[in-house]
């Protein structure tokens, strides 16, 4: 019974001990609590020395016309598998074999989508329930993310759903049912991942028509994170281009 007792506290004891480690040695997690926004720059050293870090607060009537090079052909129409988990900070959908934006030529291909809510964008200082953040990836590396904003209002939105009742399964998912009907209005600017490291030259496209989701759909994605949203910061000059 004493070994018994002796190995247990040596297994107890190195695991605190490494728990310690870990919170105090840089291996501890970020969050949105006590290791909160205002403490990623100990996570990530662009979190808070970046001069070019999402969300923003998009004030419309300070935007310029989109410079016709930065517009975005969406062709997300496809049918994949995708894993939807909780990723510890968001609701995720992974995407297989998704589909795909181009600017400018470059193709960059969907990898995952997510959720914030509330809303991490703010436009004209209006935060919205939810948001999704479609994350696509060029060749070379380079991310641009398209948001869409939802809003609780009577008509339910099946991607939603469809998320909702697979968190932890694979299912099929065709990513293009998550964007609105007009998805060649938009807001542009560039600007970071909103989640440590904070990593900066992400191009942000923020659609302009505002999705419907129910307050059970909302209430649902807010049972597993409901204040997972990082303010917003400063612009520092930026433009925000409009179209
Ligand atoms: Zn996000």
């Amino acid at each position: 019974m004493k070994n018994w007792l002796t190995s247990l506290c040596v297994a107890a004891c190195l695991m605190s001990g490494s728990v310690y480690a870990e919170a105090h040695h840089g291996g501890a997690h970020w969050n949105y609590d006590d290791h909160g926004p205002a403490h990623w720059g100990e996570f990530g050293e662009t979190c808070a020395a970046g001069k070019a870090q999402s969300p923003i607060n998009i004030l419309t009537n300070q935007t310029s016309s989109l410079e016709p090079s930065k517009s975005i052909t969406l062709a997300e129409s496809v049918n994949s598998n995708a894993s939807i988990a909780d990723n510890g900070h968001a609701i995720q959908a992974t995407i297989d074999n998704g589909g795909k934006l181009t600017i400018d030529g470059i193709d960059y291909k969907l990898l995952q989508f997510h959720f914030h809510g509330k809303s991490e964008e703010m436009i004209d200082g209006k935060q919205y329930d939810l948001v999704a953040h479609m994350v696509h990836k060029s060749a070379d590396g380079n991310l641009a993310v398209v948001a869409v904003l939802f809003n609780e209002g009577k008509k339910a939105n099946p991607m939603v759903q469809k998320v909702l009742d697979n968190v932890g399964k694979t299912t099929s998912i065709n990513p293009s049912e998550l964007l609105p009907k007009q998805n060649d209005h938009y807001f542009h600017f560039m600007g970071s991942l909103t989640t440590p490291p904070c990593s900066e030259n992400v191009k942000w496209y923020v659609m302009k028509e505002v999705q419907s989701a129910t307050k059970e759909q909302i209430t649902a994605m807010r049972h597993y994170y409901d204040h997972n949203y990082r303010p917003v910061q400063p612009l520092n000059g930026r433009a925000v281009e409009s179209k």
